[in-house]
């Protein structure tokens, strides 16, 4: 019998024209580890799950989505907004090198196991912090790319500024409806491409507490 994992990305392969390189990061990651313990059953299903703060793991295609659509190379740094359970930094480390990984979050608790967690799992030198994600990560600026895990208004304005010209920008944008969009930072702007509608928990303001 086929294992859940590899079923799961066949199933997306068909599914999505995904790149090779993400397809196999996904077949590497075990997300199984990174959902709670009452949930692992479900770890291969392409939905979403609850991780505790009112968050959620992504959907595995909408990690897919995003891992594919920046089209990173192996040593490219690359800025995430909203570890949540460390999953997508997982995905993406197995692309670009953990140590080219840089992640925020603003829940505490969240930030804390996800180190832990991705520690264990081999994916140690990801670097994980509390903070505010919308005001980047100033002092590992500049970024090759940078992408939002959660929906705001439009990219922060640290974010894009500490993302190297040429670089890019992805992340779900809107609020009710939003859509994906891929933006290449010029030298007076950004060029924006937008993906198709998605659906992701909002940004929200400054750290939570505890
Ligand atoms: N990529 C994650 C899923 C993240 S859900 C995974 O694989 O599990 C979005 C995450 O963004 C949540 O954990 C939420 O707490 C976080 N978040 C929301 N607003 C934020 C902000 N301003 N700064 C940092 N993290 C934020």
């Amino acid at each position: 019998m086929a294992d859940p994992r590899d079923r799961l990305v066949d199933d997306l392969a068909a599914r999505y024209d995904f790149d090779e390189r993400t397809l196999a990061a996904l077949r590497a990651v075990p997300r199984h580890a990174f959902v709670p313990s009452v949930d692992r059953e479900r770890a291969y299903a392409d939905r979403p799950l609850p991780i505790g703060e009112e968050q959620t793991i992504s959907a595995p295609h909408a990690v897919g989505l995003l891992v594919d659509a920046l089209d990173l190379d192996p040593g490219e740094r690359v800025l995430e907004v909203g570890t949540g359970c460390g999953y997508h930094a997982a995905v993406t480390a197995e692309v670009v090198g953990p140590e080219c990984v840089y992640t925020v979050e603003r829940h505490p608790r969240l930030a804390r196991e996800a180190g832990e967690r991705l520690a264990e799992l081999g994916y140690g030198a990801v670097s994980v912090r509390v903070g505010d994600g919308a005001q980047g990560w100033p002092a590992r600026a500049p970024f090759d790319a940078a992408y939002l895990t959660c929906a705001a208004p439009d990219f922060p304005d640290p974010v894009r500024a500490q993302v190297r010209p040429g670089g890019r920008v992805l992340g779900p944008l809107g609020d009710d409806s939003q859509e994906l969009v891929l933006a290449r930072r010029t030298g007076s702007g950004l060029d924006r491409e937008s993906l198709g509608p998605v659906r992701f928990v909002p940004l929200r303001d400054g750290v939570a507490e505890t």
